[in-house]
């Protein structure tokens, strides 16, 4: 079985979580070690979720006066076979069966999932307390972004649940969102999770290009680069820091070094959003657009979300004024015009075609 980090830990409750039968002891407790165990792994943006055999409403009530309830996302609390349950969580939360483990006391469980689903790794009660220690619970990232990890999968089985339940278009749905981007130059705090992004070598990566804490933070103070990074909310909550820029400003030309957005909010058509904005505010400052493209087996997505946004690569003399980019590089080219703002969502972001610290706000006055 492969190694890689768990994202989310499935829980039995009797004789796991807690010590006792709830059915037969309606004061089951949770020891101390177990509960620091379950907020450590909150913390590190590892989900965690429930499967038990108990009647929900009982066992739902206890874990919410033990406070542990908000902890726990898609709880599957009933009479089915564990590995349905576990099956259920992994489908909703649209995770590999590899990054989903399983704690149970009882071996006959953890047999019945392990056949089941070969993927999960499964767990024995008695190294319930000492999950922390183990490599595969901890990422080698902690950022201010996983400990919201949470909340932002709670937010996305809300929205999910509304759109299902939605007659409209996607558009119309959108709008229900009140689907917020926020677009600012990126500072000391956010390097993590800005490297983070660009390490995910994900569809939505334009040049599957890596930057190290320590390059992008020689670009902070490089007056001639932006780093940007956008944060995106909507009426169910935080969806995190979603999307990174990194755009080198010269005199005739902007060019775009690196845009990757995070998988999760493609729905919502965030690369193309932010690449409409560069595009209105390469237009203001009167410069083309270059954006570096290295075609991987994974992102297609990004190629056309460029040539939908205008870019070509027909050769034009600016690009004679960037440095010679790696042999790999693909330079796409626009000469910039001014846009339209979005009709589905408000975007706020710094104005980049002029000196100083203003912010506009960019959206259909519909929006406002
Ligand atoms: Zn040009």
């Amino acid at each position: 079985m492969s190694g890689g980090t768990v994202k989310c830990l499935v829980w039995d409750l009797d004789d796991t979580l807690w010590r006792g039968t709830l059915l037969e002891d309606p004061a089951v407790a949770v020891p101390e070690a177990i509960r620091a165990v379950v907020t450590e792994l909150d913390r590190r943006g590892i989900l965690q979720s429930v499967a038990s055999r108990n009647e929900h409403d009982h066992a739902w009530a206890r874990l919410e006066e033990l406070g542990l309830a908000e902890f726990l996302i898609l709880p599957q609390i009933g009479w089915g076979a564990k590995s349905h349950a576990v099956r259920a969580i992994a489908d909703r939360l649209g995770f590999d069966h590899r990054t989903i483990a399983f704690i149970d006391d009882r071996p006959a469980e953890r047999f019945e999932v392990s056949r089941a689903l070969p993927g999960v790794r499964c767990y024995p009660a008695e190294a319930a307390s000492t999950l922390t220690t183990l490599p595969e619970f901890s990422p080698a990232i902690v950022t201010e972004d996983s400990r919201h990890r949470r909340a932002r999968y709670q937010g996305e089985v809300l929205r999910r649940t509304e759109r299902e339940n939605f007659a409209g278009g996607q558009d119309d749905f959108l709008r229900t969102l009140e689907l917020d981007l926020r677009v600012r130059r990126a500072t000391e705090p956010d390097l993590a999770r800005v490297e983070e992004l660009t390490l995910r070598t994900s569809q939505m990566n334009a040049t599957g290009v890596p930057y190290s804490e320590a390059a992008l933070r020689d670009l902070l103070d490089d007056d001639a680069h932006e780093v940007l990074v956008a944060t995106l909310t909507d009426r169910f909550g935080p969806h995190g820091a979603v999307a990174v820029v990194l755009l080198a400003k010269h005199s005739s030309v902007w060019n775009l070094k690196l845009l990757t957005t995070s998988c999760r909010v493609i729905p919502y058509g965030i690369g193309s959003v932010l690449l409409r904005w560069l595009t209105g505010e390469a237009a203001k400052a009167r410069v083309h657009l270059v954006a570096d493209f290295v075609p991987t087996d994974r992102n297609r997505m990004m190629a056309v979300a460029y040539r939908f946004a205008g870019f070509t690569e027909q050769p034009c003399e600016c690009v004679a004024d960037l440095p010679v980019a790696a042999a790999e590089v693909r330079r796409m080219h626009l000469v910039a015009l001014a846009q339209e703002p979005p009709t589905v969502l408000r975007v706020s972001a710094p104005e980049l075609a002029v000196e100083g610290t203003g912010v506009t706000v960019w959206t259909a006055s519909a929006l406002l």
